[in-house]
C-alpha cells in the first residue's frame, strides 16, 4: 500500500466544483486585487477566529513581519522566540531589525516553555512570539500573563494551528496581533501563497492594511514606505470556500491522531506527542520521537509510507544564522527534537486502512 505524507490532490479534489465556480466568478468580475472577495474572506475569517479584525496579506512570513512593524519593533529591540520552530518565525524578527532571543520548548509538547521566558526578559525585550507548533496551542494564557506583567507585546505565529484552543479560546486571538499562513500544505491551504493577520485592535489592523499596499490608503498617496503584500481575490475566494469546512477537517485530523495514539501506544521506543493542560491541537502534524528515527523513516519509505522531518536543522544551527554565533550545542532540547522527530502521514480524507497500514508497518519495524 502507498500512503503519501500529505495528499493535497485528494484534499482539493473535494472542493473541485466549488473552486471552479469561484474561479469563474473572479474572472467574470474582472477584478483581481483588493476587492469584494478579500473583504468577504477577511470578515469571515475574523468571525471564525473570534477577533475583531482580519487583514489578508501575501503569505505567513509577511503577516509576521507586518505585525512586528506595526507594533514599532525594530533595531535595538529583542523578541523572544522558540528555539524549536520553523525558521520563518525567526526571520520575521530578523527582517524588522530586532534580535531573536530563543527559549527552549517543553520536550513533551514541543512548544515554548513558559517557565523559561522570564529569565530571558531584559530592558530591550519588546515582544514574545509564541509559535503554536505542529498545530498545538501554546500555553497562551500563561504567556499572556507574563507579557502583561512585563508590559510586552505578544505576536502569535499561528501559521500551523488555525482552530486550536487554549483554555477554550482560539489560537490567533490571544496576542495583540497574530500572523497565520494559508500555504497550500497548511490546514487551510490556498492554491498558492496567502496569509493573514488577526487582531482586536482597530489601529493595528488599519496600519497593516496600509503597509501591505505600498503604504497607501488612497491610491497614489503614500503615507509610509509600505510593502506589496496583498492576498489576491482568487486566493481569497478559494479560502472563503474552504473556511466553511476548516473545523470539520481539523476534526478529521484529530480523529486520525487519536487513532495513532491508540495503536502506537507502547510500540518500541516511540514517544507520542503530548498536549499541555487545557491546550488542543488541530494536528497539522503528528510528530512522534524515536532514537531510531533515520532507520524507521527509511523502513517506512521502503514500505510506501511517506514521512517528513519537521525540522531537521533548528534555526540556531542554520547557516543563515551563523552571524548570531550560537554554538551547535546551545538549545539541547531543540536539538534533541530535531534529531529524533518524525511526522507521520495525516490529512483529511486519510482512510482507516491507511492509518492501520502505517501503524502495522511501524509495529513490524520494531518486531
Ligand atoms: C508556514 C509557516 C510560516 C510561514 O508561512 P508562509 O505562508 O510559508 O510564509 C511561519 N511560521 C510557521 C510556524 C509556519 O509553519
Amino acid at each position: 500500500m502507498n500512503v503519501p505524507f500529505l495528499d493535497l490532490k485528494k484534499i482539493n479534489k473535494a472542493y473541485e466544483l466549488g473552486l471552479q465556480e469561484k474561479l469563474k466568478s473572479v474572472i467574470d468580475s474582472g477584478w483581481f486585487i483588493m476587492g469584494s472577495q478579500l473583504l468577504e474572506f477577511e470578515k469571515n475569517y475574523a468571525t471564525f477566529n473570534t477577533t475583531n479584525y482580519c487583514v489578508g496579506v501575501g503569505n505567513g512570513l509577511d503577516a509576521l513581519i507586518l505585525s512586528l512593524k506595526v507594533l514599532g519593533i525594530g533595531e535595538g529591540d529583542e523578541v523572544i522566540v522558540p528555539s524549536n520552530t520553523y525558521i520563518a518565525s525567526w526571520l520575521a524578527v530578523s527582517y524588522v531589525g530586532a534580535k531573536v532571543i530563543p527559549v527552549e520548548p517543553k520536550l513533551e509538547t514541543y512548544n515554548i516553555n513558559p517557565s523559561l521566558i522570564e529569565e530571558k526578559i531584559t530592558s530591550k525585550t519588546k515582544a514574545i512570539m509564541p509559535v503554536n507548533l505542529y498545530g498545538q496551542a501554546c500555553e497562551l494564557d500563561k504567556i499572556m500573563g507574563i507579557a502583561d506583567k512585563y508590559n510586552l507585546f505578544v505576536v502569535e505565529d499561528n501559521a500551523q494551528a488555525q482552530g486550536a484552543y487554549c483554555k477554550g479560546k482560539l489560537t490567533g486571538s490571544f496576542g495583540h496581533i497574530n500572523g497565520t499562513s494559508f500555504y497550500p500544505g497548511k490546514n487551510m491551504g490556498a492554491l498558492g501563497d496567502a496569509g493573514a493577520i488577526t487582531t482586536n485592535h482597530e489601529e493595528l489592523a488599519k496600519q497593516v492594511k496600509t503597509l501591505r499596499n505600498y503604504g497607501s490608503q488612497e491610491k497614489y498617496y503614500n503615507e509610509v514606505k509600505g510593502f506589496n503584500s496583498r492576498l489576491d481575490e482568487l486566493q481569497a475566494a478559494f479560502l472563503d470556500l474552504k473556511l466553511k469546512n476548516l473545523q470539520a477537517e481539523n476534526n478529521q485530523r484529530i480523529a486520525i491522531a487519536n487513532n495513532y495514539m491508540q495503536q502506537l501506544k507502547n510500540v518500541g521506543d516511540i514517544i507520542l506527542p503530548a498536549l499541555a493542560e487545557n491546550c488542543s491541537s488541530n494536528y497539522h502534524l503528528f510528530v512522534i520521537r524515536t532514537e531510531k528515527r533515520n532507520e524507521l523513516q527509511k523502513f517506512l519509505h521502503e514500505k510506501g509510507v511517506g514521512t517528513v522531518i519537521h525540522y531537521p536543522v533548528p534555526p540556531h544551527k542554520q547557516k543563515a544564522y551563523a552571524d548570531l554565533n550560537f554554538n551547535a550545542s546551545d538549545f539541547p532540547i531543540a536539538n534533541l527534537i530535531a534529531d529524533t522527530c518524525l511526522s507521520l502521514p495525516i490529512f483529511p480524507g486519510m482512510e482507516n486502512e491507511q492509518i492501520d497500514y502505517v501503524c502495522n508497518t511501524i509495529k513490524s519495524y520494531y518486531a
